[in-house]
């Protein structure tokens, strides 16, 4: 039986772990062809074991920087139906007067500039298909400021604002934009400290008050929604898949 992406080409950033690995998995068992990136290859490896029988092409890449993007681009090969950016990475929980500038500027190009950079480069392809979904991962830290420190949350506010700004502009164009706000999920991140972290930090009712920590499949079966024609007539939201915790 075809599946919801059938005859589909699907891009997948942070692919080798979490929640774009449950993704991935996701849009392959549902008939997408499959460009997974990651920065480290034996995830991808064990990645493409897994999903031996489906259609899937790794890529080693850092989507942070231009030559990387450019891989990726060349490998879903004139193309891209579907771009899920889903990788990302933490900040230490480092407050504003404790931010260094590495930490800053390496959190700003992997979960903000990264998101751009492969956004405008598939962005000419649905153009000229008329078509396209794109679904951004954020986070809680993108709606609050209680859930990691000052570089991660302002970035994951940065990519609200991104998606809101893409889904107004390309909806006229028949392209769709789209964010996932995941809670605390079971990953490789360190996310999982931040209730623990949060409870030292801001005191014992924040961890009261944080729901449990998901599955990555969780958050695949909302970012899968998104990039499916089953949300046709949704673009520009912001949907959190947290258990509850963006309504307390
Ligand atoms: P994860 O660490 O398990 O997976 C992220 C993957 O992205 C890793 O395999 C990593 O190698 C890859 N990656 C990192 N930098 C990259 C780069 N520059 N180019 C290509 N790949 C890169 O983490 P996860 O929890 O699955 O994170 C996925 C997304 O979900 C991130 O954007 C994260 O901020 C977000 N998120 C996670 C949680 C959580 O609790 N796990 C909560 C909210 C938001």
């Amino acid at each position: 039986t075809p599946g919801r992406f059938t005859g589909k080409t699907a891009v997948v950033t942070g692919a080798g772990s979490g929640i774009g690995r449950a993704t991935a998995v996701r849009l392959a068992q549902e008939g997408a062809r499959v460009v997974a990136t990651d920065v480290v290859a034996e995830r991808l490896d064990s990645l493409a074991a897994e999903l031996a029988d489906a259609d899937v092409t790794t890529v080693v890449a850092d989507v942070s920087d231009e030559d990387g993007v450019a891989a990726v681009v060349d490998a879903a090969g004139g193309r891209v139906d579907c771009l899920a950016n889903v990788a990302g990475i933490m900040d230490k929980f480092l407050t504003a007067h404790e931010i260094d500038d590495a930490t800053w500027e390496r959190v700003m190009a992997v979960n903000v500039t990264a998101v751009m950079r492969l956004t405008r480069a598939v962005l000419p392809l649905m153009l000229g298909a008329g078509a396209g979904s794109i679904v951004t991962v954020g986070s809680e830290a993108g709606l609050r400021g209680s859930s990691a420190g000052v570089a991660y949350t302002t970035s994951k506010h940065a990519v609200v604002g991104f998606t809101k700004s893409c889904s107004v502009l390309y909806a006229p164009k028949g392209i769709r934009v789209n964010l996932v706000a995941p809670g605390a999920v079971r990953t490789n991140i360190e996310a999982p400290m931040a209730s623990q972290f949060a409870a030292e930090r801001l005191g014992p009712l924040m961890q009261v008050v944080i729901p449990p920590i998901a599955e990555p499949e969780h958050l695949a079966a909302a970012i899968t929604w998104l990039l499916s024609d089953d949300s046709a007539n949704v673009t520009g939201a912001i949907l959190p898949s947290d258990g509850g915790w963006s309504a307390l």
